[in-house]
């Protein structure tokens, strides 16, 4: 796995900036995203998929159990990802 950045828009669940995603391995170094790839909001931690305009986009339940059939791999690195970004951003909230 390995961070790749990226100049794209905003997470439409929470308004932040995307600035990185995560990849699988299959994912070549340098790849540009591109819409319909998945996306983890690194503000609120929302697994996502990319929109036209590069916007994070929430994922459904369907969408969620596709990539899990499809690529376990890939499903149980966003959904760690995304559950340790939860907590940082609990823990930010807490201290202001
Ligand atoms: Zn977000």
């Amino acid at each position: 796995m390995h961070k790749t950045n990226i100049m794209a828009g905003i997470c439409k669940a929470c308004g932040g900036t995307i600035d990185v995603i995560i990849g699988n391995g299959d994912v070549p170094q340098g790849h540009v995203p591109s819409p319909s790839d998945f996306a983890i909001c690194n503000s609120c931690g929302v697994i996502g998929n990319f929109d036209k305009d590069m916007n994070i986009v929430e994922c459904n339940d369907d969408d969620l159990d596709k990539l899990m059939d499809e690529n376990p791999e890939m499903y149980i690195q966003m959904y760690s990802a995304s559950i340790l970004i939860k907590k940082i951003a609990a823990m930010r909230k807490g201290k202001m």
